[in-house]
């Protein structure tokens, strides 16, 4: 069983030809409501991709905090661990796309700021009842870090993907088991730029000596660099046409988990979470391009 403790959001996107200027109000296109935050994503991909998943997140008692209940449960999520907050809005994200592709993002985390220790220690049965927890870092780092002592004392596998990217504490470091930073987080956390396999080297080690385990540093369509005490190197990933990379690092982790859950090997789930993100950037959108088990099967 997995269990996520993270944010959970609404994405809402407009199309524009041109941005706005301070200002001026322009008529847009496009609209689109999608469900989002990294915690959310990754808990719909680690069940699509067939794990047994519980999601901690805050929502607001609104629209959104109701519709994204709605939705955890047609995803298969145990929701037993999910809050609405009388008092704070559902964490929404205004998103504007251009005609290029490229985008602006405001994001109001409301509820999710408001995660707490007390909701967790409400729902200690479910990081009793979880093998792999997977934390992000779109909620309060106090209540990372509760989580993470909590479940490490339990024996469990804490998996930290550090997005985005906040300083860490080093009492953060020793109570998780392996964390998963992309190439832009890992230059922020460790100083160091990835040119090859020698910098991927450093900068793994970097976590180790703060007592991580395991690291896994994701490399876009390069994959991903995986050291562990028996193995250090480059897993590839899929050659595909990509179209939207919005969500492949939520994919990949949400994968790992599935797979590390199912008592999968380091080599095979980081090879297995390549596959799942590699296919999650041949579709458009967050989770709407989460694949499925049987997409990966064949
Ligand atoms: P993030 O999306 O968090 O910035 P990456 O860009 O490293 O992280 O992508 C995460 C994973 O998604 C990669 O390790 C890889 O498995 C997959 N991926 C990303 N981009 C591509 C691509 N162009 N082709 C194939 N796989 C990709």
């Amino acid at each position: 069983k997995i269990l996520v403790v993270g944010s959970a959001n609404t994405d809402m996107v407009i199309g524009v030809d041109k941005f706005p200027l301070p200002g001026q109000t322009l008529l847009g296109n496009n609209f689109l409501l999608n469900a989002g935050g990294k915690g959310a994503n990754q808990a719909v991909a680690a069940a699509r991709l067939g794990g047994h998943v519980a999601i901690i997140a805050r929502l607001g008692n609104d629209l959104f905090g109701n519709q994204t209940i709605e939705n955890f449960k047609k995803e298969g999520l145990n929701v037993d661990g999910v809050v609405l907050d009388n008092k704070l809005p559902s964490g929404v994200a205004q998103i504007v796309v251009d005609k290029s592709g490229e985008n602006t993002i405001v994001v109001a985390g409301g509820a999710n700021l408001a995660l707490n220790t007390k909701q967790i220690n409400k729902n200690a049965d479910l990081i009793n009842a979880s093998e792999v927890v997977l934390l992000q870092l779109e909620i309060p780092l106090g209540s990372v870090l509760y989580v993470a002592k909590k479940a490490t004392s339990l024996g469990k596998k804490v998996i930290l993907n550090p997005a985005p990217a906040r300083k860490l504490s080093n009492e953060l470091y020793a109570n998780i088991y392996a964390i998963t930073p992309n190439e832009t987080e890992t230059r922020y956390l460790t100083g160091i730029k990835i040119t090859g396999e020698e910098s991927a080297q450093h900068a793994a080690d970097f976590f180790h000596n703060k007592g991580v385990r395991v690291v896994i540093i994701t490399l876009g369509a390069a994959g991903a660099f995986l050291s562990t005490p028996d193995f250090s190197g480059t897993l590839a990933t899929t050659e595909v046409e990509a179209v939207d990379s919005t969500a492949a690092g939520d994919t990949f982790n949400g994968a790992l988990a599935s797979a590390l859950s199912k008592g999968m090997g380091w080599v095979d789930a980081v090879s297995f979470a390549n596959k799942a993100a590699a296919l999650s950037v041949t579709k458009h959108g967050a989770q709407a391009s989460i694949p499925f088990l049987k997409d990966i099967q064949g």
